[in-house]
């Protein structure tokens, strides 16, 4: 193989091509922004897709979960329970809020998060005197987790659960979609997630009353008078009309897209699941569905040499690849904070032997069996 002239990139955008369209009608509109009938439009798609009844669109997926937090009143000294193995963007907010993260292990399986230590963390928060204000459970690479586990666990102790699809958009559990499956739903409309809005994000909730609040808090918290009053600190978090257009095109293509990304997976695993020491992130368990966002592999480190050393391999060719999620227990922000992790050795490894794939929707069938060749090629001996 060649090295490629233009960049594989791990997950690129991939307009569809009625995105401009949408847009044109933002720009004759002249609802350039803040807000305007687009950001409207996506809304109302959001919750015909979900199935949930609210939806607001906002800056990112991260200002989402922000706002969900502050749905739920999150106070400073509050814990909130997290997967260790996520992005940083799914914690972040608990910082902003002056909560604390607890970090939860993944199971081997799934690689979400363990419900049995979920449960191990909220048994030994209580008793040492901690408010377990809520749970954040986060689809990884798009793959559900057990989520009538993971419900059963918080509803025993009365904690919402705020569900983190931000990379699950497509996925679903018991043929319920991912973003209804919590009190809350989170998505990210990020330029690398399964569509893209070019930035963005989305909360969903049961209450009307919940969704009001999130916008009203997303736009600087204007209390309802002819001038600028205000009674609580706003954030200026609000989707503007021309990114929603971006997004109502991508939502055009999201099945097409979902088929595709599982498509891409499939092909992956005809080419590297017969192969010794490479094992991918499976659908273990019953009802569950991934829009396999990103296509995940674990490396056996008798028979391939370290991640990095295929990243850079890979890079030789201009392709982009990446090692999993490093577990934020052990990321030196939070280490720094003293934070608490309840297990922590299965996602350690899940970093220390995982490759991502590129698995953008535009990737050519010829192109999967070149980077699964040169995977294979990277043996050692
Ligand atoms: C991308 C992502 C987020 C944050 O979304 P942004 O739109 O980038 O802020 C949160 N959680 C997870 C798991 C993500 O992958």
């Amino acid at each position: 193989m060649k090295r490629l002239d233009s960049r594989l990139f791990l997950s690129p955008p991939h307009m569809g091509g009625t995105e401009k369209e949408y847009v044109a009608q933002a720009f004759a509109s002249n609802y350039i922004a803040p807000l305007g009938p687009m950001t409207v439009e996506f809304e109302k798609r959001l919750c015909d897709y979900s199935g949930m009844p609210y939806c607001g669109v906002f800056a990112s997926g991260t200002a989402a979960i922000h706002l969900a937090l502050m749905c739920l009143d999150v106070q400073p000294g509050d814990r909130v329970i997290c997967p260790s193995f996520t992005f940083c963007g799914t914690v972040n907010p608990v910082i902003y809020c002056g909560a604390v993260p607890v970090f939860v292990d993944s199971e081997k399986e799934s690689w979400n998060m363990d419900p049995d230590l979920l449960e191990e963390a909220i048994v030994n928060e209580t008793a040492a005197n901690h408010r377990i204000a809520a749970v954040i459970a986060v689809h990884m690479y798009g793959m559900p987790y057990q989520v009538d586990r993971i419900n059963t666990v918080a509803r025993k102790y009365d904690i919402p659960v705020i569900e983190d699809a931000a990379e699950a958009l497509g996925s679903s559990y018991q043929g319920c979609k991912a973003g209804s499956l919590g009190d809350y739903g989170i998505y990210s409309f990020n330029g690398n997630k399964i569509i893209t809005s070019s930035g963005g994000g989305a909360l969903l909730t049961k209450s009307a009353d919940d969704a009001k609040r999130a916008v009203f808090l997303s736009t600087q918290a204007r209390d309802p008078k002819p001038y600028y009053e205000h009674s609580v600190i706003g954030y200026n978090y609000r989707m503007s009309n021309i990114v929603a257009a971006v997004g109502c095109g991508q939502m055009d293509v999201l099945e097409e897209r979902v088929r595709r990304r599982r498509q891409i997976n499939q092909i992956y695993r005809r080419f590297l699941e017969p192969v010794e020491g490479i094992v991918f992130q499976n659908e273990s368990f019953p009802g569950v569905y991934s829009n396999y966002w990103l296509t995940t592999v674990l490396l056996d480190q008798n028979i391939f040499p370290e991640p990095e050393i295929i990243r850079q391999k890979f890079e030789e060719y201009n392709i982009e690849t990446r090692a999993l999620w490093k577990p934020l227990h052990l990321q030196p922000v939070f280490r720094k904070m003293g934070c608490r992790v309840y297990g922590g050795k299965v996602c350690e490894e899940l970093f220390t032997d995982g490759l991502c794939l590129p698995s953008g929707t535009a990737i050519d069938d010829q192109l999967l069996g070149d980077v699964a060749d040169l995977l294979i090629s990277c043996k050692k001996g």
